[in-house]
């Protein structure tokens, strides 16, 4: 006699009763038992972090360690290159190097093609700089440490004078 409350799982073969399994609107049972299934995810989640560069023992999300050695191993490393990390944001900066403009992680190469969310910022920095505003406020201003401001305003006073004559 055929119990309706029980059914084969497609995966493991188990005959195994409905509570077993996810059940669609309340009719439909899904062919996998619930533990075939969350196995499966698990696998799947796998492989979506090693399509993404990570893997179970290197995550590819910042922040996130496959244990507490690889953590500590991590923060010594970034913290002798000279990074800080703000926990906050969960974002590791340098001063002068990368920094948190906004809440996000601003890179200071601006020597080569700075973008325009960076051009920006420079042109903000030199108008304050213009309307008579130290160096000092300006960087607490915009959010950065006062040796960049200065940096900027240094070197885009030099670009100025650089390209005085049209060179094409
Ligand atoms: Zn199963």
């Amino acid at each position: 006699m055929a119990n309706l409350e029980y059914k084969i799982c497609k995966t493991c073969r188990e005959n195994k009763h409905h509570s077993e399994y996810y059940i669609y609107k309340g009719i439909y049972v899904f062919p996998n038992c619930k533990a075939c299934t969350s196995k499966k995810d698990k696998e799947n989640h796998k492989k979506e972090v090693e399509k993404k560069g990570g893997s179970e023992f290197v995550h590819s999300t910042p922040g996130v360690f496959a244990c507490p050695i690889q953590k500590q191993n991590t923060f010594k490393i970034l913290k002798s290159l000279g990074y800080q990390l703000n926990e906050e944001k969960n974002i590791w900066w340098k001063p002068g190097v990368k920094e948190i403009v906004d809440g996000k992680p601003v890179f200071l190469k601006l020597r080569k093609g700075p973008g325009k969310d960076k051009l920006k910022l420079i042109k903000k920095i030199l108008q304050l700089y213009k309307s008579g505003m130290t160096g000092k406020k300006i960087a607490t201003k915009v959010n950065l440490s006062a040796t960049t401001v200065y940096k900027i305003i240094r070197e885009n006073e030099e670009s100025h004078k650089d390209s005085g004559s049209s060179n094409s």
